[in-house]
């Protein structure tokens, strides 16, 4: 059956029709409407309704014509709306969006623009989906709300909430309720009694209980080989003494850069209580195991502390390999601090004699160019921004005048000067050059934003040797220092020709070369 409904059209002024119509004086939900009942007309749509906005809301409780026009559509009264814009329903941000992109779609409405028209029924059409992708993603979480709150409910049960079961025992679907838990898996748990024995009882190291299980020709579940990191994760896990873990690795959303992204870092606290299953290892071992695996782990977690204050500092100026820290075998003997190649003849020096240098020749830059930089910064600098300000306030009128010529091309559509095809193509490239300024006004208003921030730390550098220069002597954790030197300093090269031999030489006699970290501007 063809479907006859009638189209309605709904006409709304943005922010930026406002902005134009206090330039030109024109009025342009007249203009709109124009252009939408000519549209109509040439694709024989019939026009039921026109909705106009009178009010300048941008939510849909304040706008009453919008709430008028959901109604409508959820009652399936038009086949389509006509509007100017996809946008004029609901800004993208909003949670309008949402609304509007599923009364629109459950009522099978269709979105016919000047530009294209969008098929709620047509999931391939990409821009509508687009439009409906706020939905998705709001419901997304709703749902995954959701699911997590009954995941937890199902581990305060004792249940097994994971897809895969560890080894030792195998996922069951639970008879007299909903959810999963484990049973043995006889062959593999004599495995991780293996693997638990082994460290436990016979002080053998996690490298060589993999290897130990390799000779013995016992396979892990899908690699060739046992990893040391399977062992520990077995060794870890308290499913063997018949618990259930929760959130052992959070997953967690930070942003650096302004870019999101997602990491799991182990969750100090997880939630740990009894499960149904039966458990494989007994307390007493996992308690010595858990023991054992504390003494062993080192101190800092992820990396090793550092004891060399000039770490990723310091550079060879022979060959440009990275210095290193030897300590010295005899205790109560100084470190030294030699070159990483051992084809290279740079001769080491003891490293808190380079690392007192490298500070003394700080203190002694700063003294020197203190004065003659803060003269600098008040020359040369300011012009740049001064400049970048002046080309942005051009783009930007240049910008409204574009936006004025986009406004002319409607007008001759509609007294008939332009026919269709040229409207468009006149219209494209006119948004296409508008993008194209908006485009070098954000590249611009970034790169004042970069400026006035290198302005802010150039300023700031100084002070902020000084500070550092004057507390480094206070810290007395090489980790702190190395972090303070390399805020400071880009790099360090240092060069020793001579050796000091005799008793008496000068063990000062080496030459370094510091860069300082200090912001440039192109
Ligand atoms: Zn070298």
């Amino acid at each position: 059956m063809p479907d006859n409904r009638p189209y309605a059209i709904y006409l709304r002024k943005s922010r930026e029709d406002r902005e134009i119509e206090k330039y030109e004086g024109v009025d342009t939900l007249d203009r709109h409407r124009k252009t939408l009942l000519k549209f109509a007309q040439e694709h024989n749509m019939q026009v039921g309704h026109i909705y106009e906005e009178v009010v300048s809301g941008e939510t849909i409780a304040e706008r009453n014509e919008m709430k008028k026009l959901i109604k409508d559509v959820e009652n399936r009264m038009w086949k389509g709306i006509l509007v100017m814009e996809v946008q004029r329903l609901a800004r993208g941000e909003t949670e309008d969006q949402g609304i509007v992109a599923r009364v629109f779609k459950y009522s099978s409405t269709e979105i016919v623009t000047p530009g294209k028209s969008y098929n709620p029924n047509n999931e391939f059409d990409e821009e509508y989906f687009e439009f409906g992708l706020f939905m998705s993603r709001r419901e997304y979480k709703t749902i995954n709300g959701r699911l997590k709150r009954g995941r937890e409910t199902s581990v305060n049960e004792g249940k097994f909430v994971g897809n895969i079961a560890p080894l030792g025992y195998e996922r069951i679907k639970l008879k007299n309720s909903k959810g999963y838990s484990l049973k043995l898996n006889l062959e593999e748990a004599d495995i991780v009694r293996k693997i638990f024995n082994l460290f436990a009882y016979e002080n053998i190291s996690i490298n060589k209980i993999a290897n130990k299980l390799d000779m013995m020709g016992i396979k892990p579940r899908k690699t060739l080989n046992w990893s040391s990191s399977t062992i520990k994760d077995v060794l870890n896990n308290p499913v063997y003494i018949g618990k259930i873990r929760w959130n052992a690795r959070k997953q967690e959303i930070a942003t650096k850069d302004g870019k999101r992204f997602k990491s799991r870092p182990r969750n100090q606290n997880p939630l740990i209580v009894d499960g149904l299953h039966d458990s494989i290892i007994d307390e007493k071992t996992w308690n010595i195991v858990q023991n054992k695996r504390k003494l062993n782990l080192p101190p800092v977690p992820h990396n090793k502390a550092v004891k060399n204050p000039l770490a990723g500092i310091i550079y060879c100026a022979k060959c440009g390999k990275p210095m290193q820290r030897r300590p010295y075998n005899k205790k109560n003997k100084p470190a030294t601090i030699m070159c990483s190649n051992s084809k290279c003849d740079n001769i080491s020096s003891k490293l808190f004699i380079v690392e007192d240098k490298i500070i003394q020749a700080l203190k002694i830059w700063i003294n020197n160019y203190k004065i003659d930089y803060e003269k600098l910064l008040g020359k040369n600098r300011p012009t740049v921004n001064i400049t970048y300000k002046e080309q942005l306030k051009q783009l930007k009128t240049r910008l409204v005048k574009e936006k004025t010529k986009l406004n002319k091309i409607y007008d001759y559509f509609e007294d008939g000067t332009y026919n269709k095809q040229e409207f468009e193509e006149r219209l494209s490239t006119q948004k296409f050059k508008i993008k194209e300024f908006k485009d070098k006004i954000k590249q611009l208003e970034i790169k004042l934003k970069k400026e006035e921030n290198i302005d802010k730390e150039r300023t700031l550098v100084f002070p902020k040797i000084q500070n550092a220069l004057d507390i480094y002597d206070k810290l007395d954790n090489n980790e702190e220092k190395n972090k303070l030197l390399k805020s400071l300093i880009k790099k360090v090269t240092y060069l020793k020709i001579e050796k000091s031999i005799k008793k008496f030489s000068d063990p000062t006699c080496f030459e370094i070369h510091i860069y300082p970290k200090i912001p440039k501007s192109k």
